[in-house]
């Protein structure tokens, strides 16, 4: 039966639920790689290092499988994340399956995840644990391809060739997913590709999400421009009629965007300020419930405030938590007292699991380590929560 609104109890530190699923000695181990790589100097020599062993054939495999691989990743394929799957489903939490293998920038290597992305399709069609699937563009296409339109400039007839060929790519996913009725996230990526990125959304949208909810787009409120865009992007769903799909984030690329204005002599296109990101952050999830009955949203994010924002409106708006237009999602190995707090409370949610051979996901690794130096803050959180699971177990915190 659903739980009515007035019974849902949610509590963000309830750490018992947050690490159901880890064993002590899991916990341990999570304990020890957080504290590890909360050493932002330990990070800086260990990211060269790891990529030379790599290179050269040391045998380090085996280590990172058990440990960063571990937290971070599902399974080298799609079959082999079958028990990360289903360890999240145990605690009411869905699965988005990311093939994380970031290659070089081939037309095979194109096609070749282009093949990879519909077979999570094939696979989302007969497993129920899976929510949604995801695709980067630029895994389907050439960066400085996407720049070259993105700055409005003429492409050669090869170039054109290149993105029908980019285009029926896409294309090609979002049809299977609209055609198995599962829904179908498009991650964003640097500011200077990104309007043809959304281009490329919108009218996948246009065609898609006429019936239901099938494309999303991705919106980076730490851009000063997204809380408008996705707010014209409504309006344009809403005179076209179709529904708009909505994954909110506040956006992963800050530092280089704001080097690169700096460095070209542009306007940056990130908020002055962290409060400014989530200020925007928090009016963007206002308005998709405004308008959820043709808004399909995604709360993209670890930041506890947010998430406590979008449930207790949900909660005050009487809108069910298991309402299929709200979802909320993290990265796998991260923020679990988030996810599993809200799938027991009954709300939807989803984890992105990364997945793909170690060594080809060792740049998705080496920027989760890199997120999670106490430089960046989220180590903090994940320690603290694990030292108190570890108390409330009676494990010795060392
Ligand atoms: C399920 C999921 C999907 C995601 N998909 C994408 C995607 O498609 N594209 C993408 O770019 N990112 C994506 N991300 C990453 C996301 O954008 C954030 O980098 C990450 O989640 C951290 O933000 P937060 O909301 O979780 O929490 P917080 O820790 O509260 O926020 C950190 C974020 O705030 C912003 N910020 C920090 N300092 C400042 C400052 N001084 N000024 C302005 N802004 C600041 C930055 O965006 C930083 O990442 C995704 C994250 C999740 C969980």
């Amino acid at each position: 039966m659903m739980p009515q609104n007035s019974e849902i109890k949610l509590d963000f530190d309830n750490t018992e639920i947050a690490f159901r699923n880890k064993s002590d000695k899991d916990l341990e181990k999570a304990y020890w790689l957080f504290k590890m790589v909360s050493s932002n100097s330990l990070i800086k020599i260990g990211t060269p290092l790891t990529n030379f062993a790599l290179n050269i054939g040391l045998p380090i495999d085996g280590i990172i499988r058990n440990t960063i691989y571990k937290q971070f990743c599902g399974g080298e394929s799609i079959e082999g994340c079958a028990h990360a799957i289903a360890e999240l489903g145990a605690g009411n939490v869905t699965t988005i399956l990311d093939y994380s293998v970031e290659g070089e920038e081939t037309e095979a290597n194109f096609d070749q995840t282009c093949a990879e992305i519909l077979r999570t399709v094939e696979y989302a069609k007969s497993n129920p644990l899976i929510s949604f699937c995801v695709f980067k563009p630029t895994g389907l296409g050439r960066f400085d391809l996407f720049a070259k339109l993105d700055a409005k400039k003429t492409l050669t007839e090869a170039e054109k060739q290149e993105f029908d060929r980019v285009y029926t790519r896409v294309e090609s996913i979002c049809k299977a997913c609209y055609d198995a009725g599962i829904k179908v996230l498009i991650d964003a990526e640097h500011s200077w590709i990104q309007d043809t990125l959304d281009d490329l959304a919108r009218e996948m949208m246009e065609k898609y999400n006429k019936e239901r909810v099938i494309v999303y787009n991705t919106y980076q409120l730490y851009r000063h421009d997204k809380l408008a865009s996705l707010k014209a992007d409504f309006a344009y769903a809403q005179t076209q009629n179709f529904y708009l799909g909505a994954k909110l984030v506040r956006g992963a690329y800050m530092e280089i965007e704001r080097e690169r204005a700096a460095e070209k002599g542009y306007r940056s296109p990130i908020q002055p300020t962290k409060q400014a990101s989530d200020i925007d952050y928090n009016e963007a999830v206002k308005f998709c419930l405004d308008h959820i009955n043709r808004i399909g949203m995604m709360a993209g994010t670890h930041n506890e405030e947010s998430c406590t924002l979008l449930a207790n409106e949900m909660i005050v708006r009487g809108i069910s938590p298991k309402n299929d237009h709200i979802f909320f999602a993290q990265l796998l190995g991260m923020s679990d007292n988030l996810s599993f707090n809200l799938g027991a409370a009954g709300f939807n949610v989803a984890k992105y699991m990364p997945y793909g051979p170690v060594k080809s996901v060792m740049p998705y690794l080496f920027r989760r380590a890199q997120e999670n130096t106490s430089v960046g803050g989220q180590t903090g959180r994940e320690l603290s929560l694990i030292i108190r699971e570890k108390a409330r177990r009676r494990l010795s915190n060392r």
